[in-house]
């Protein structure tokens, strides 16, 4: 069964057969995985009225905010990897981002030095204050603004695929806007890994890199959807907090796999088209140190452009063993 539906500004893909339990078709299982992402939208998008997001980013500094515990939890995330990666992968970045205009256009005016600026008062995760007792945040400066644009996609696959299995199933895919999850196997015949494209930009639109996947994630951070051309280069949508500035093509493409959370997988994919693949190498051990649970078979497929814009492979690993590697 396949089943498709808009959200996110994207497109979500589901795949999966009928479930053990008869009372439950398919197509309301479907309607239960929709309805899961739908919630988190409505709590997390950055324009969804009265979600958690949106109440906070209008509300004044000094007042605090009351959020959903889905809502927190993928904030706890953001933050570690925010503390991980020295404040390259920042929730609250979203303000630099509003400077400009993603719509795959040339750029004319490059936004006043004062903006950028301005908004550098405003930078920073840990200048949002927390208070875990009850899952509460509040703005500290005029301008902060919380996005979780780089890890909420990965969260809805996650909620995707634990709706799926609450119904008793073992075998199927989510995708949203190119980030994945797959359990088991493509039922087939015969069953095998599930089949799952990523884009390589060195070759056409409409060519990729094939992964095999059986019980792996994969999010993938690249350009080929928002960007703009400045100065001959093309800028990502994704900003650097260090120069406040929206990061080049340097790092065509960056797919990350995981054995288990999209979410992880997501937020990981943005972080390293940021640090590029020395600092991200780095940034990988650092994080398998400190939180090596949290990167365990972790594997990252990295497209480089070098000076004469050749486009190199690299595969980046945080320990020994990559889940790529596993299922191949
Ligand atoms: P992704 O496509 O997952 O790489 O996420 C990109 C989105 O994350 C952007 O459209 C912004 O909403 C947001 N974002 C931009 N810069 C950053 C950053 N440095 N850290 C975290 N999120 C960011
Ligand atoms: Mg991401």
């Amino acid at each position: 069964m396949r089943y498709s539906f808009q959200t996110m500004t994207t497109e979500a893909h589901l795949h999966f057969q009928a479930g053990p339990n008869p009372r439950c078709s398919p197509d309301e299982i479907a309607a239960q995985v929709e309805g899961a992402v739908a919630e988190i939208v409505a709590l997390m998008g950055p324009n969804s009225p009265g979600g958690d997001l949106k109440r906070l980013n209008d509300s004044p500094p000094g007042h605090w905010i009351q959020v959903h515990p889905r809502t927190w939890h993928v904030l706890e995330e953001a933050a570690l990897w925010y503390e991980l990666s020295g404040g390259a992968f920042d929730p609250s970045a979203g303000t630099l981002k509003n400077l400009f205009n993603f719509q795959g256009y040339d750029l004319e005016r490059w936004p006043e030095a004062a903006e950028p600026e301005a908004a550098r008062q405003a930078l920073g995760l840990d200048k949002i204050k927390r208070r875990p007792e009850d899952r509460s945040l509040s703005l500290t400066r005029p301008g902060q603004k919380l996005d979780f644009g780089a890890i909420a996609k990965g969260y809805a696959v996650d909620r995707a695929i634990e709706v799926l299995e609450e119904n008793g199933l073992e075998n199927a895919l989510a995708e949203i806007g190119g980030e994945v999850k797959a359990i088991g196997l493509n039922p087939g015949p015969p069953p095998r890994p599930w089949r799952v494209g990523i884009e390589d930009p060195r070759a056409g639109e409409e060519s990729g890199l094939a992964l095999e996947l059986s019980n792996a994630a994969v999010a993938s951070s690249g350009h080929r959807l928002r960007y703009f051309n400045y100065g001959g280069r093309r800028y990502s949508h994704i900003i650097d907090p260090r120069t406040l500035q929206p990061i080049t093509d340097q790092v065509a493409g960056v797919t990350v796999a995981h054995p288990s959370s999209c979410m992880t997988a997501d937020a990981l994919s943005t972080a390293l088209s940021i640090l590029g693949p020395d600092e991200g190498l780095e940034f990988l051990r650092r994080a398998h140190r400190e939180a090596a649970a949290k990167v365990q078979g972790v594997e990252v497929i990295m497209f480089i452009r070098d000076r004469k814009q050749d486009i190199e492979v690299r595969v980046l690993a945080a320990g020994p063993e990559g889940v790529l590697m596993r299922s191949a």
